[in-house]
């Protein structure tokens, strides 16, 4: 498997403190991706001050699962190991095997997705918490961003929410992309045609912080200046979700 990162963080990937595996490769092209160097399959070359690296590094399923074994002691207040992205679960086999052979060792597993997998039930049975970026229920705008039908997307969110008893949905919020009321209303509109008693919702104020590494990579970085979003617009959202007996959470 080819990772562009990996490292242990506190709460931010999920539960506790958890070891994080970033795989490369992703399906979607978002222009806000702070991590522009893990969407090409392959990896990517960085180049910075004019000195070239490669993005990835390659493991094999059983070194991951041995070092996860190693840090077992570092997974407190029910940590664990994430994989994310780029999208993880574009490495179909190798993904549920690490995933399986992680629960064998008896260690907690979180798998963040942009759930547009066809196999995405077999993730939902392999994994003890699904993070999953919900970028927008809106057809037009979903395709036009991401380059993604939404539909698979909503196909998915709905089969983790009616079949998975741990599920945190995470969605940034951009300016100009999915901030309006009309957008706030669509997202919970389709939240609340489902069960979402063992449901999670989050919500991640639009950064930059990706801009350099998408000079690195020799891409333009195409956002607008104004897609920050202020404290206000999240207490709003936030405020609507909770109205709707939605669960919040801030991380
Ligand atoms: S789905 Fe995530 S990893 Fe993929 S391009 Fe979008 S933000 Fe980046």
């Amino acid at each position: 498997m080819l990772l562009f990162q990996k490292g242990l963080n506190y709460s931010q990937d999920g539960r506790g403190n958890r070891m994080v595996y970033h795989l490369v490769g992703c399906n979607m092209r978002c222009p806000w991706c702070a991590n522009p160097e893990g969407i090409k399959a392959g990896g990517t070359i960085l180049t910075k001050g004019g000195i070239p690296r490669r993005s990835w590094h390659e493991y094999s399923v059983d070194q991951l699962i041995s070092e996860a074994v190693s840090l077992k002691d570092m997974f407190f207040d029910g940590g664990g190991v994430t994989l994310t992205g780029g999208e993880p679960t574009l490495w179909t086999d190798e993904a549920l095997s690490l995933l399986d052979g992680l629960r064998r060792e008896g260690i907690h597993t979180t798998v963040e997705t942009n759930a547009t997998s066809p196999i995405f039930d077999k993730f939902v049975a392999s994994t003890d918490c699904m993070i999953m970026d919900f970028k927008t229920p809106n057809a037009h705008k979903h395709l036009a961003y991401t380059g993604v039908d939404v539909e698979i997307v909503k196909k998915n969110i709905s089969y983790a929410l009616d079949n998975h008893p741990d599920v945190l949905i995470r969605t940034p919020l951009i300016n100009g992309v999915n901030t309006s009321d009309e957008d706030m209303r669509e997202f919970v509109k389709f939240y609340t045609s489902h069960d979402t008693s063992h449901a999670r919702f989050e919500f991640l104020k639009y950064h930059d912080y990706g801009a350099v590494k998408w000079a690195e990579c020799s891409l333009p970085y195409t956002m607008p200046p104004d897609s920050f979003v202020s404290d206000e617009v999240v207490e709003k959202f936030a405020k609507y979700y909770i109205d709707h007996s939605l669960v919040v959470i801030r991380t």
